[in-house]
């Protein structure tokens, strides 16, 4: 998400990608010790658990005797927590089919179980789990189309959401602060269409058969459909100067390589990216109706893009509940072709969006299902997350904001940053790139932290 939010603030298109993701430099010890990041839910729900929320397994196993788990294999070729989305993902499909939890939950473990065998490694695993997936998602189409909203595979908002609910009232953005954060709004005069108040259009370039890569700052030619002419290299840094002390000055080295500024890109991609993204088809949340009186609920929200011929776009989105469950997680088709996967920071593969046939437009319907105009929605620079999912949404807090960084805007603080300070555990990135299940539950939990802080301090 923060690859958007560059791209946000540097007025579309032109933001040095630079800033993305590199807050942070983690001890390559700490890895080990983080490998299975220890998410011990803080707001466990003490009431009779609704049944479609119990549906929705929690990543790491809450104390609850109905689970569907996967056993953890030491060593083994799929990650733990990869294993047990697509668990979850699965059951969601039978039960739209079965008679009995438990049956869906022995249905959901039986396929994943063979999915794992026929696999030798996580990208075979992903690309085959995708597949049953789909194929699940169209034998269970067929039996809940005409469905209400009950028969949705999304949760209820917790009841326990009530107290958090009013808690983190007091962090919800105003206009202005939605504003000054470059959130997307309704353009006044076209349907559908976003504004960005601080989009600096000055540094477009007006040739619309020219674009500037995000990466390297090269400027490179496309066709009307916005192909690449030509086939050139995009060499560059992903790391930013860092100024050291030496002998008798200062010298300044990329953190990425530690090669000294001007040396050559040790990053290399096939083609140039650039990072525009398209302002229009956007849906707003709408009003619960005055009869519903339960909560809204909160939940928290976290993207990833890749680089199509237009520039950014949604390719996975996951949402998460209050008790750090994830409750929605999807891989999208990006509606252009993609130009790069961007996976080092994404994490997403080619498998993940070629198995994939969701589009925006169903994340939407889907996200507009259970998502109120009132629904509290969590995120880190979530305005990047908005945009990337075309969703119009004023009820926002974001960890970016709760948690200032000192220097006031436009700096701030990174999510694992946050996390690390917080939360003392730094988020992992795995060897395929950035989770976007960790970092909605990251900014969940931070929340779920600072509320209960404050709470503390009201008390005295
Ligand atoms: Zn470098
Ligand atoms: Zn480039």
């Amino acid at each position: 998400a923060s690859m958007l939010s560059a791209a946000l603030k540097g007025g579309q298109a032109f933001a040095s990608a630079n800033t993305q993701r590199k807050g942070v430099t983690m001890a390559s010890s700490s890895h080990q010790a983080t490998h299975q990041p220890n998410y011990q839910p803080t707001h466990q729900p003490t009431h009779p658990v609704h049944l479609k929320s119990l549906l929705l397994l929690p990543m790491q196993p809450i104390p609850t005797k109905r689970k569907a788990r996967v056993r953890p294999e030491v060593g083994a070729k799929v990650p733990h927590d990869v294993r047990q989305r697509y668990v979850n993902l699965f059951v969601e499909e039978f039960l739209k089919t079965s008679v009995t939890v438990q049956d869906a939950f022995e249905k959901a473990l039986t396929e994943e179980k063979t999915v794992y065998d026929r696999s030798i490694n996580k990208l075979k695993y992903l690309s085959v789990a995708v597949n049953a997936l789909k194929r699940l998602k169209n034998q269970s189409t067929v039996s809940v189309k005409g469905g209400t909203f009950q028969s949705f595979p999304i949760p209820f908002p917790w009841k326990g959401d009530a107290a958090l609910y009013e808690s983190l009232k007091e962090h919800i953005l105003s206009e202005e602060v939605l504003t000054e954060n470059n959130y997307p709004l309704q353009h006044p005069e076209q349907a559908g269409c976003a504004i960005l108040y601080r989009e600096d259009h000055k540094k477009g370039i007006t040739d619309s058969l020219k674009r500037i890569c995000c990466r390297c700052g090269a400027t490179y030619s496309v066709n009307q459909m916005g192909k690449h002419m030509r086939k050139e290299e995009c060499n560059y840094h992903s790391g930013k100067g860092v100024e050291n002390k030496v002998p008798g000055g200062v010298e300044t080295r990329y953190s990425c390589c530690e090669g000294v500024v001007g040396c050559p890109g040790c990053q290399v991609f096939q083609l140039h990216v650039h990072d525009a993204v398209s302002l229009d088809n956007f849906v707003t949340t709408l009003p619960k109706p005055v009869t519903d009186t339960a909560c809204p609920g909160v939940f928290s929200v976290d993207c990833e893009m890749c680089y199509t011929t237009l520039g950014l776009e949604l390719a996975r989105v996951t949402v998460v509940n209050s008790s750090l469950q994830v409750v929605y997680d999807t891989f999208v088709k990006p509606a252009n072709e993609v130009i790069d996967y961007n996976t080092r920071f994404s994490g997403i593969s080619e498998d993940d969006i070629r198995g994939s046939s969701t589009s925006i437009q169903d994340v939407q319907e889907t996200l507009l299902s259970f998502v109120s105009a009132e629904t509290i929605l969590i995120g880190h620079g979530l305005e990047a997350d908005l945009c990337a999912l075309k969703l119009f949404h004023g009820t926002v807090v974001d960890t970016s904001v709760s948690f200032p960084h000192r220097l006031g805007l436009p700096h701030k603080m990174t999510l694992h940053s946050l996390t690390a300070d917080y939360l003392r555990r730094i988020l992992q990135e795995s060897v395929g790139g950035h989770d976007s299940a960790q970092d909605a539950t990251a900014c969940m939990e931070l929340m779920l932290w600072k509320v209960k802080e404050e709470g503390k301090t009201k008390r005295w």
